[in-house]
């Protein structure tokens, strides 16, 4: 876990400084040039929380959830705006249906999750520039404003008082660490090793946890707070695509089959009632390849959806092939301007250092709460 953590710290500061230097000698907009001639593939970004970083030592919330600060957003928008072909997904879902070749620098803006900067910081910015985004929610947090769970755990082992941390079903049974840099390495173990077991068994983990620690989950504080339908109302009247992240984004390929099916057709059930629109996309919670699978791939195209994200990296050469299962290329909040010039440009060489589609790596490295 750590020697992974300091080899990927050192891939993603070569990636950084040699994207800063491709963009500052302005080599970079040949290369795009260049490129779209012979390759068309549609990127598809994906962003979790637009914040400022704020301090660690007060920050009670999973830091990792932070994509890039809104200063940056809006640099990196203005660039998609310059250079590149901003699609909403519908439109390439469209493409795909008429059978039509996508314009070349397509890409596509998504938000994972539903906390509310993406409201309050990203929509406000993406409507003053003009691009089209989707924002996937999970929509049982968004009836209830209850936290998202992930972060919420992040949260209580950050918070609690208890001397020691128990979780056989993880095989970890150890003192609570005292340093506050500690605790968040062992929730980033925690969170690691929770996607190795079923989603019943990491929802009732955490349920033991709030009970025991007297914790519960009831009103999402403001730093983690998920939007509201009004606010989703606003933003899809102003032309945004919302789409289904699940109910409480369970890890569905880790749900029994029935629970499953349940929880992709509660959602989009949910969206579909709370919108003037039928909800057309979806994307799988965790996202990473053992959060879905042929059965679950089945049933998001059964209930009704049009095409599907993973939260794997990469770029979709044809899209017609993974419609259901469409890479994306994460934004980390440790992308300089340079680093996310070349990611689009270079997407191979520059995305950021997680599983890639086409090494078959450990699919956990790739998911994001
Ligand atoms: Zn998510």
């Amino acid at each position: 876990m750590v020697k992974m953590t300091i080899a990927e710290g050192r891939a993603s500061g070569i990636r950084g400084r040699l994207g800063e230097l491709c963009y500052s000698s302005g080599l970079l907009h040949s290369l795009q040039r260049a490129r779209s001639w012979w390759r068309k593939d549609l990127r598809i970004l994906a962003y979790h929380r637009i914040m400022d970083y704020p301090d660690p030592d007060t920050y009670d919330f999973d830091l990792e959830l932070i994509s890039t600060s809104p200063e940056r957003f809006h640099d990196q928008m203005s660039l998609l705006r310059r250079r590149f072909r901003p699609m909403r997904l519908t439109d390439v879902a469209e493409a795909l249906d008429a059978g039509e070749a996508l314009p070349p620098d397509a890409v596509a803006v998504t938000f994972d999750d539903g906390y509310d900067d993406n409201y309050r910081v990203a929509f406000p910015i993406l409507r003053d520039l003009g691009i089209p985004a989707t924002f996937f929610v999970s929509t049982g947090h968004i009836d209830t404003g209850k936290p998202f769970l992930y972060d919420w755990l992040v949260h209580m082992l950050l918070r609690t008082g208890a001397p020691s941390l128990v979780l056989p079903e993880l095989n970890i049974d150890m003192p609570m660490p005292a340093r506050r840099d500690e605790k968040r390495a062992l929730a980033g173990l925690v969170l690691l090793r929770m996607k190795d077991i079923s989603a019943l068994e990491q929802s009732a983990m955490i349920d033991r946890l709030e009970r025991d620690w007297r914790m519960p989950s009831l009103c999402a504080p403001a730093q983690c707070r998920p939007m509201t339908w009004d606010q989703l109302r606003e933003m899809h009247a102003a032309g945004y695509e919302i789409g289904s992240h699940g109910v409480y984004h369970r890890m569905l390929a880790k749900l029994p089959e029935d629970e499953m099916i349940r929880e992709i057709r509660a959602s989009k059930a949910t969206l579909d009632r709370e919108l003037p629109e039928r909800a057309a996309l979806m994307s799988y919670p965790v996202g990473g390849d053992r959060s879905f699978n042929q059965s679950v791939i089945e049933a998001t195209r059964e209930a009704g959806f049009r095409a599907a994200c993973s939260y794997i990296c990469g770029t979709n050469a044809d899209p017609s092939t993974n419609r259901y299962a469409l890479y994306r290329l994460p934004v980390e909040r440790d992308m300089g301007p340079g680093w996310f010039a070349a990611m689009l440009t270079l997407p191979k060489l520059m995305s950021y250092p997680t599983i890639h589609h086409e090494t078959g790596s450990d699919p956990v490295a790739a998911c994001s709460p």
